[in-house]
């Protein structure tokens, strides 16, 4: 075994692919400390800058002082707290839903969400770039998978059309979680009607971040349920805190809670979690001035970045294509000794031959942490 694990392990160093994990020894903002040196981050997905925010550690400390550390069990035995109870309450009101099913993870949501839903005689339509969480429930359940390349509704079409299986289920990410482009969803709701295919969005990235009231890619787009039944979220990326959630009808959710083995086998996430997720969504919705200085980055950012290979993207997610693996390590790498810290995103997260820095911008920043992302790019990408 141990021959077989260093040529695979041999291979991925020779290709530029092997990954490293860097060690921070900080709270989750966008100044890290590394090996007792700072540096200036645009990685994360706490797109809000929630994940320390004062509210979410004191619900987080009364949380398990009241309800205790683990839930002690999953949620069909006694893992499931009145704060579970109240957060999915509030998930459905937040969501303009019925009702809102919590998971421990994004992962998990999806692989019950999809093994819930389809068996071996249906289809399931999947865009190339979804996230592989997707791929992976759409692998589990057995239906048959028919992807298309990103964001071509013609080719989606064509596959439905010819399409025989007996249930049929288009799934997109709302926001592209290595891209940062949005979802052609209203071209896609059609396209469900037309063909009886249901339809479900994972709005991870969007979900905090979109629309007026940051209620995610189907406010964006004035979507609603009858548009997009199923809606799956996470707790751990704009909310700052962890675990996460699907919203829908009480026919959906009561199918969930009967069959999603991801839901039923597991302990159930922490209460204190799920405290921490309730205070977050108040935030999120009290402080809106997160949400706008967040767009205003953005906006910055792209005017200042336009000679930069950027990609379309509205969202705070602004990669750059550099192509080779080794191109990104090596852009990465010297932003590094610069004290800036971006994450290059390479094969089998991306297709090959695009790899690129994945950028990231949060609430957190300033225009000023952003103009010096922007100089020190400069220096480094030679233009
Ligand atoms: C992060 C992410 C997930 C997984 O969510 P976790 O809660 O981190 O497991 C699922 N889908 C998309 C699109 C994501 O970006």
């Amino acid at each position: 075994m141990y021959a077989y694990l260093q040529s695979l392990l041999q291979q991925r160093q020779q290709s530029a692919l092997y990954r490293s994990r860097q060690i921070h020894n900080s709270s989750q903002t966008p100044i890290l400390q590394i090996d007792g040196q700072n540096y200036l981050a645009f990685c994360s997905n706490d797109y809000l800058g929630l994940a320390s925010h004062p509210r979410l550690k004191a619900a987080l400390q009364q949380g398990t002082e009241k309800y205790a550390v683990g839930s002690g069990a999953s949620h069909l035995v006694t893992g499931h707290s009145q704060a579970h109870h109240a957060l999915e309450k509030e998930l459905a009101a937040y969501t303009g839903r019925e009702r809102a099913l919590l998971f421990s993870t994004g992962y998990m949501a999806n692989l019950g969400i999809v093994t819930s839903l389809l068996g071996r005689h249906d289809a399931v339509f999947l865009d190339k770039l979804n996230h592989a969480s997707l791929v992976d429930a759409a692998l589990l359940s057995r239906a048959k998978i028919e992807r298309y390349p990103h964001n071509n509704m013609q080719a989606l079409e064509r596959l439905l059309e010819k399409s025989q299986a007996q249930h049929k289920l288009i799934i997109t990410d709302g926001v592209f979680s290595m891209d940062g482009d949005v979802s052609k969803l209203p071209e896609m709701v059609e396209l469900a009607k037309t063909y009886q295919a249901w339809i479900m969005v994972d709005d991870a990235h969007g979900l905090g971040v979109l629309g007026n009231t940051g209620r995610g890619t189907l406010e964006k787009y004035g979507l609603g349920e009858n548009d997009v039944p199923i809606l799956m979220g996470t707790l751990g990326k704009a909310f700052g805190v962890f675990g996460a959630f699907v919203a829908g009808s009480e026919l959906l959710i009561e199918t969930l809670i009967q069959t999603a083995r991801s839901y039923i086998y597991t302990t159930a996430l922490p209460p204190a979690l799920a405290e921490a997720a309730r205070a977050s969504l108040i935030v999120a919705e009290e402080e809106a001035w997160r949400r706008q200085h967040l767009h205003e980055l953005i906006k910055h950012f792209r005017l200042a970045a336009a000679d930069f290979p950027l990609m379309p993207s509205i969202t705070p997610i602004q990669p750059i294509l550099l192509g080779s693996s080794e191109k990104a390590l090596a852009v990465s790498s010297a932003l590094y000794e610069q004290n800036i810290l971006v994450t290059a995103i390479r094969p089998p997260t991306v297709p090959q031959g695009t790899a690129r820095l994945r950028i990231t911008l949060s609430a957190l920043h300033d225009k000023h942490q952003v103009d010096e992302l922007i100089e020190a790019l400069k220096e480094v990408l030679n233009v």
